[in-house]
This record gives structure tokens, sequence and C-alpha cells, in this order.
């Protein structure tokens, strides 16, 4: 059974000798416990977040634990009178080949519902998340122009199709022409580079009346690009920072406030793990849309359990369109 571990923390951009790959006995299933073989494992970009020793929404990792992610896999063995062997099953469970997890702890996965991988994307925490952030935090509503950052990621392509499902014109910003032309593909109104165009410019063209709503996932310089064009009353959900997650040193305070007193804006953070209780209601409005054709993803899938670590370090390099993932090969 092989398995990832954190060895050393990063300091700025994580490389592959933060990682070790580690042989170990293969688990074995307890009392209401569930052994499963990972199929797929999810990379994240809140992995970095619990690799620095800081106080965070989630707990840091020490050194030498192993590396943690959400998994999808099958039921090898099972204690648990949820699952039998053969079962799919998705879950949080590790890096590696095997795991063991307590039944109460993982959700059953229906293979007809679409392919199984979609569990840890559009069918999981990031479709779960871009789901609850556009309907109950940034609540678009016909005729409003909505901005996205990391467009043409797990969560960022999700939100900018509801939003456009609500009658909305939205604007997705993303690191790469092949992402603006996917994005603008699937329901987007115009897309942005901001590797190549000068973003406050090409936001001045592409949203004539102004922000209603921005889907912040990456903060910084973008997000400053954002905000004069906010209007009053104008909403800003704040998912997540990942233009911080590397920097050595804690960013200074948000720099546009004032714009704020002007516009009257909404910003409010929020976490995926507070709707818990209603998971099975976004995936239930998710999948539907997918039936209907009104969604659409894509995944990027890296092969083999040993490229774990450069599929992560693809997050912070924008390899990624759509949800990153690790297929795991059998040993
Ligand atoms: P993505 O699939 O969007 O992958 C990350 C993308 O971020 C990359 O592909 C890259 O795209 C972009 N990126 C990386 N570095 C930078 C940078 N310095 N500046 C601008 N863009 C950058 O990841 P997810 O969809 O999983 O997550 C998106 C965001 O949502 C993250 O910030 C994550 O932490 C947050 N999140 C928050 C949750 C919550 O509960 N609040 C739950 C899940 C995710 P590009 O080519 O465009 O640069």
């Amino acid at each position: 059974n092989r398995q990832w571990l954190l060895s050393s923390r990063p300091t700025g951009e994580p490389t592959a000798e933060n990682f070790e790959l580690v042989e170990t006995d293969a688990p074995t299933a307890g009392t209401r416990e569930v052994l499963v073989r990972t199929e797929y494992l999810s990379v994240d970009p809140y992995m970095r977040g619990r690799m620095r020793d800081a106080e965070s929404y989630a707990e840091p990792w020490a050194v030498g634990d192993p590396m943690k992610a959400g998994v999808v896999g099958s039921v090898v063995e099972s204690e648990h009178p949820d699952f039998e062997a053969g079962d799919t099953v998705t879950g949080n469970l590790l890096w590696a080949d095997y795991a063991v997890a307590d039944g109460d702890d993982l959700r059953p996965v229906d293979p007809d519902r679409g392919p199984i991988s979609t569990a840890l994307g559009v069918l999981g925490m990031p479709g779960v998340t871009a789901y609850f952030g556009t309907t109950d935090v940034a609540e678009p509503t016909a005729g409003d122009t909505v901005v996205v950052s990391a467009a043409g990621g797990a969560v960022g392509s999700v939100v900018g199709q509801i939003a456009a499902l609500s009658g909305c014109r939205v604007v997705g910003i993303a690191g790469a022409d092949e992402k603006i032309e996917w994005i603008e593909s699937i329901g987007f109104d115009a897309g942005i580079n901001y590797e190549t165009a000068d973003v406050r410019e090409r936001l001045r063209e592409t949203c004539p009346d102004g922000v209603d709503v921005y889907f912040d996932n990456v903060g910084g310089p973008i997000t400053d690009a954002v905000w004069p064009l906010l209007n009053v009353r104008s909403r800003v959900a704040v998912c997540g920072q990942i233009s911080t997650y590397n920097a050595t040193e804690t960013p200074t305070g948000p720099r546009k406030l004032m714009q704020l007193i002007q516009s009257r804006a909404r910003v409010e953070g929020f976490l995926v793990r507070d709707y818990e209780s209603r998971w099975d209601e976004a995936l239930d409005r998710l999948s539907g849309w997918i039936e209907s054709g009104d969604l659409e993803y894509e995944e990027n899938v890296v092969e083999g359990l040993k490229n774990a670590p450069e599929a992560f370090f693809g997050l912070f390099e924008g390899t990624n369109i759509g949800k990153q993932l690790v297929r795991v090969d059998r040993a």
C-alpha cells in the first residue's frame, strides 16, 4: 500500500521535497469501518493551507502526517451495515492506494448518475461550493452582471453556468486562452485572460453596466481590478484567495474599502462545510442540470499515484481546465 506523507512544510511554492511516498502495511477494517481502494483522489487549493503551521479554517497537518484528500473508491471490505464489497463511495481519505474510514463518514456514489470521478468535482465538494456560493451568498438575479475569477476551474466554471442559467450576464477571468475559449463555449458571455489582457480595461468593456456580483476565487490584483466596478448594493462572495496561498508574508489588508462605502456592497465569506445538511439538495440540482445539458464540466486527470504532488502543483500553475484529479493506478 503506497501512501504519501507531508515530509516538510513548503516555503512559498510547494515542491517535490515536501512530499514522501512510503510503503505501509495494507490496512484492515475494524468495527463499523470500511476498507476503500482509491480510484480517484482530489487535489484542492485548501490543502496548501493545511501544509502551513498556522491557524486556518482547516486544521494544519503535522510534518510526517499522511496527506489527506477527497477520494472516490471501491469498497473492498466492509464492517458497516450500509456498505458492501464492490460499492462505490466517497469520503475524506488519503493520498494512498487503500484507506480505512468510519462508514458513517462515507457517502455512497451512484455510478449510474455519471462518471464516478464527478463525485470529487461537479457532483462533489467543488460543485456544492459553487451552488451554495452562488444561490445563497452571491444571490444573482436576472439581468445582473456577474464576474467570476478562476473561471476555468472546478468551482468557477460551475458558478458562471449557474449565473447564466439565472439570466445574468457572466464574465469570467482566467489565465489561459484555452480556458477562455472553453468558458465562452459553455455560457459565459465574455472571458478575460489576465495573463495577456489589461484586466481593468477589459472589465470596463465587458461590464458596461458595472458589476452586481463578484465571485472571488483568487484575491490579489484581479480582485483589485474588479472592485472599482462594483455597483450600488452589489455582492462579493469570497470563496477563495488562491493568489495568496503561497505568500511568504501576510498580505496587507483589502486596499479598496473606500469603494465599499460608495457601492454599499456586501462582502461575505463562506465555507462549503456549513452546507453539509443540504448537500443532497445541491447534488440534485447539479445533476438535473447536467442531464438537461445546461451544465457542462471538464476534468483534468493526472495518471498515477506517484504524480499526485505534480497534480497539486498544477493548481498554482493553472494547468487544470475544470477539476484537477489523480487516477490511482493499481500497485
Ligand atoms: P481551480 O480548479 O479553480 O484551480 C485553481 C485555479 O486557480 C488554477 O487553475 C488557476 O487558474 C488559478 N490560480 C492559481 N494561482 C492563481 C493566481 N496567483 N492568480 C489568479 N489565479 C490563480 O480550484 P477550485 O475550483 O478547487 O478552487 C477555486 C477557489 O475556491 C480556491 O481559491 C479555493 O481555495 C476555493 N474554495 C473554497 C471553498 C469554500 O468553502 N470557501 C471550497 C472549495 C474551494 P488560472 O489559469 O485561471 O490562473
